[in-house]
């Protein structure tokens, strides 16, 4: 029997990328999935994805929802309530690092955009998390968090223009971003603690750089995008393995933290999957000489 089978799995951000990827990977396994984006085309081309792949219609609630909105929310878990009857798995992945249309960078961005991307990143992570305790507390559910690299100890902000060639490039800023992950990450902690003792484990998975449409999201044209994940391959002092990560790379993580025959002794951590990122250090020797 597929090992999700009979499970009923809710993945926010999955019109796109990473959650697209998790949410196919769910329902090849046997869940029961609700999939939801606000963008009802991309939302769609998830589930013909799905419908293509051999997944039973029967097995995908569809829902178009703001994830940041207390009725987005609600909806999201009436109709998987009302098509699946129980919620086992929550994966909180949607997010994104929100460009100021002024062009403005670090902390002269404004608060209005600090606010929207907490708002995204953190609070409806926060939200979704109380709204659907009760159910988990029947099932014994799990809890997986998409968080980031950007969460670590590091300074990040404008860090494109780090980069050798930095004209090359639009200029989105992450320190809002970055902030939100951080938190994130305490929630992950903490909110960990709080909820086994009802049997609800909470996890999280910490991406480096992706190929999906969160850089794009952050700011940058298609052409600029492709610039970005090319540079970044190119220079192992950015990712050692060479690669950009792809969706299903971060996917299969998300898979193993929520199925509990293979991950139930592993409570409040995240799982950073950067091809190497994290273990580089700012300082570079290349021009010393
Ligand atoms: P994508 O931009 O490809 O996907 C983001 C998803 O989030 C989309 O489905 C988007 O749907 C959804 N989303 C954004 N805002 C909202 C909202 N207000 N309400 C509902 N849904 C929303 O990016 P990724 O797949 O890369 O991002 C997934 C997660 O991975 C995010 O949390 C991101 O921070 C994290 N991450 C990504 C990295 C990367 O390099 N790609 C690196 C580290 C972390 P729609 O636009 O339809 O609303």
């Amino acid at each position: 029997m597929p090992r999700f089978s009979g499970k009923t799995v809710i993945i926010t951000g999955s019109s796109n990328g990473i959650g697209r990827s998790a949410a196919l990977l769910f329902a090849q396994e046997g869940a029961n999935v609700t999939i939801t984006g606000r963008n009802s085309d991309r939302l769609e081309e998830t589930r013909q994805i799905l419908l293509k792949s051999g997944v039973p219609e029967k097995n995908i609630n569809s829902v178009v929802a703001d994830v940041t909105t207390s009725s987005g929310q609600d909806q999201l878990i009436n109709t998987t309530l009302a098509k699946f009857s129980k919620i086992d798995v929550l994966i909180n992945n949607a997010g994104a690092s929100i460009p100021d249309a002024t062009g403005a960078t670090g902390i002269d961005q404004g608060i209005d955009i600090y606010q929207k991307t907490l708002q995204l990143n953190l609070q409806s992570v926060i939200e979704m998390t109380k709204k659907v305790k009760p159910h988990l507390i029947e099932t014994k559910g799990e809890i997986v968090n998409i968080s980031s690299i950007a969460g670590g100890s590091h300074a990040v902000s404008n860090f494109i223009s780090c980069f050798h060639e930095p004209n090359c490039f639009q200029q989105p800023d992450f320190i809002y971003y970055s902030c939100a992950k951080s938190a994130l990450d305490q929630f992950t902690r903490s909110s960990a603690i709080d909820l086994i003792k009802y049997g609800i484990r909470v996890n999280s998975v910490s991406p480096g750089v992706v190929a999906t449409g969160f850089i794009g999201a952050a700011g940058l044209d298609n052409e600029a995008a492709k610039k970005f994940y090319k540079h970044m391959a190119a220079h192992k002092e950015c990712i050692p393995a060479g690669v950009a990560g792809q969706p299903e790379d971060i996917a299969t993580i998300i898979l193993f933290l929520a199925d509990r025959k293979l991950s139930s002794y592993i409570i409040g951590q995240s799982i950073v999957a950067d091809g190497g990122s994290t273990l580089m250090m700012a300082m570079q020797f290349g021009d010393a000489m």
